[in-house]
């Protein structure tokens, strides 16, 4: 008896001083191997403390130092730029975690994709994470029948209008929401289609693929492929 009371305080005292101690280090580093399920995981888990409503962050002046010279990171994103879906805070995660490519409405040109190129070349990214959003700015834009006033801002929305197949059969009230939907779907696809860096990092299971959706109000992350 007096044994197994022993055994239970030595386990109630590892944990009590194992608790402090996971608190002191927010986010945990990604769990090596890196996959796509595990990569998910933790940016899951990020986004769970994230919707909690306070992220206890530590160590980010060791997260400069450790990242000054090299970065070796494993997620690249492609979001929206709109200001309420910064990735570093939905995903709870700190400097060195994520390569983040944004961009109105999350399309991607060239440029966006010689930037994703960039990370796998470098062998840093595994895991892509396309990502739409709530009430995105963009795609209300591109939903309306007149351009916008800027020739920029019109291949812009003319971009996000290829996505949306079916428009006319969309309920009104789900307009928006099932824009974001396709056109986030529709830009992953785009990068696979326009870039043999990618889509071969894709295709040989290097590197996975996933579409989300961001809700605004919430901060929950929902997959909408993988
Ligand atoms: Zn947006």
């Amino acid at each position: 008896m007096r044994r197994s009371v022993s055994i239970v305080f030595v386990f109630l005292a590892v944990l009590g001083m194992g608790l402090p101690l996971a608190a002191q280090q927010f986010p945990p580093p990604f769990q090596e191997p890196y996959t796509t399920a595990s990569l998910w995981n933790d940016l899951m888990r990020g986004n769970t403390v994230y919707k909690g409503g306070s992220l206890p962050y530590t160590g980010i002046a060791g997260a400069r130092e450790r990242t000054a010279d090299k970065q070796n990171p494993p997620v690249t994103v492609l979001s929206c730029s709109d200001s309420r879906v910064p990735p570093e805070l939905v995903f709870g995660r700190t400097v060195g975690d994520l390569f983040v490519v944004r961009v109105a409405g999350n399309v991607a040109d060239p440029f966006e994709i010689a930037s994703i190129e960039y990370a796998i070349d470098h062998n840093w990214t595994k895991l892509i994470v396309v990502m739409g959003h709530q009430n995105c700015g963009a795609v209300v834009e591109a939903l309306k029948t007149d351009d916008p006033p800027t020739p920029s801002l019109v291949s812009l929305v003319q971009r996000i209008r290829e996505s949306f197949v079916g428009l006319p059969l969309w309920p009104e009230k789900d307009r928006v929401e099932r824009g974001v939907k396709a056109n986030a779907l529709s830009s992953a696809a785009y990068l696979l289609a326009h870039s043999t860096v990618i889509r071969k990092a894709v295709l040989d299971k290097r590197v996975g693929l996933i579409v989300a959706y961001y809700k605004l109000e919430s901060g929950e992350v929902e997959v909408l492929q993988q």
